[in-house]
């Protein structure tokens, strides 16, 4: 029995092996909330550069609702919110009264939440070996559902460790080498909140994150493969300035109707009798011209967010610059910068550059869609999906070289 499980393992590498050889090496960098205006304003030398050198989309579309979880659970699942399972950052399944929260770790592994399936897992059902130095989903507590490496999150590790991480991957024997990765940065993210979209903390931070991607392609040299490996880095989502006179606080408009908010900050789901839907929109409407109130029938169909089973009676959006408040706390981010809102709306873009042997060289083009991202991904390693899925390669398949 010892003798054909030591067989066993030995086709099994053997496979893997074979099956790698020749296989593209691709890292996925996400800077989060990094906008699509960041670049070339002398504090990105290293990004610049590989903007300049390779594809570079003048903004990256994120889906609706422009926030960290939904936007990147949709660039590596290729599926909108409404199909991926994570619809906002906060979540209450009706059903079984469970509440997703991002610092909530025990539900942020539980795997129930995510009903798309991850690039990490379709290439591994394909033998790629995949790892990750985070996104959010991969460290699910069903191991079939991570990548074959993956790190439960730690917000405070040090950005050098991840990007060792990265190389110590990268340096394993072949047969043990991961080919696909993702690495993750908060930093745009939390000084753009915290200080505002172009200020000068947000561009130490674009810097910060700059060396970071220097340091990986030094250390890639390091070990001879800054020319094979294929590196897109991209942002969830951008970064608009709040100001605090356009804070709108429907608490007791709510508390009136006995209706109940479900998130706050930048938008709602509003819970409420049948009869008093339509009220309650006016009342709303009439109470400040700087939120949108939707029936879910009546939200803009390019959101592609009308319908799930955790939505409520009422969908409520603050304008570009404006915060809801639906609670007694204060507004989150005063005068400074929030994401969320309408995904249309240019602040709310982040960047694509894609550089490597795969993609054309000094290549500008326009706004790319990140749900794409998953069928270039797909196309990259030569799958073809087992499953629906809501990016189309088309709108973005002519970024690679045609001989590939
Ligand atoms: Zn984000």
């Amino acid at each position: 029995m010892k003798h054909y499980f030591i067989l066993f393992l030995f086709f099994l590498f053997t496979h893997l092996f074979y099956a790698q050889t020749g296989t593209p090496y691709t890292i996925v960098i996400s800077l989060d909330g990094f906008r699509h205006d960041y670049l070339f304003k002398g504090h990105s030398r290293v990004l610049d550069s590989m903007a300049t050198a390779g594809v570079h989309a003048s903004s990256f579309r994120p889906v609706f609702p422009s926030k960290t979880f939904p936007n990147h659970i949709t660039i590596l699942t290729g599926l909108y919110p409404i199909n991926h399972g994570v619809v906002s950052n906060s979540m209450y399944n009706p059903e079984n009264n469970k509440k997703y929260r991002m610092s909530d770790a025990e539900q942020v592994a539980n795997p129930e939440w995510y009903k798309g399936e991850f690039f990490w897992e379709t290439a591994r059902k394909n033998g790629i070996i995949t790892a990750s130095y985070f996104w959010p989903g991969s460290f699910m507590s069903d191991e079939s559902r991570r990548p074959n490496y993956s790190i439960v999150y730690d917000h405070y590790l040090p950005y050098h460790k991840r990007v060792e991480g990265i190389i110590t991957w990268l340096t394993l024997p072949e047969e043990q080498r991961p080919h696909f990765l993702t690495l993750y940065f908060d930093a745009t993210d939390t000084y753009g909140h915290d200080h505002g979209p172009l200020s000068d903390s947000l561009f130490f931070a674009v810097k910060m994150v700059d060396t970071e991607v220097e340091r990986l392609i030094n250390q890639l040299r390091s070990i001879n493969l800054a020319d094979s490996i294929n590196i897109i880095v991209l942002s969830d989502h951008g970064m608009t300035p709040i100001n605090k006179s356009r804070e709108v606080s429907i608490k007791p408009l709510l508390d009136r109707f006995k209706a109940k908010a479900y998130d706050t900050g930048i938008f709602s789901w509003i819970d409420c009798e049948d009869a008093q839907v339509d009220s309650i929109q006016y009342a709303l409407r009439e109470f400040s011209s700087d939120i949108e109130v939707f029936k879910p029938s009546e939200m803009p169909s390019y959101w592609h967010y009308n319908t799930h089973p955790f939505f409520k009676k009422l969908f409520v959006l603050a304008k570009p610059g404006a915060e809801l408040i639906t609670s007694n706390r204060k507004m989150e981010y005063e005068n400074r910068g929030n994401h969320g809102y309408d995904n249309y709306n240019l602040d709310m873009h982040g960047i694509f550059i894609a550089s490597g042997p795969l993609f054309w060289s000094n290549y500008k083009t326009g706004t790319l869609n990140n749900i794409d991202v998953y069928p270039l991904l797909c196309r990259i390693y030569g799958i073809t999906p087992d499953h629906k899925v809501d990016g189309t390669l088309d709108n973005i398949e002519f970024i690679l070289k045609r001989e590939n």
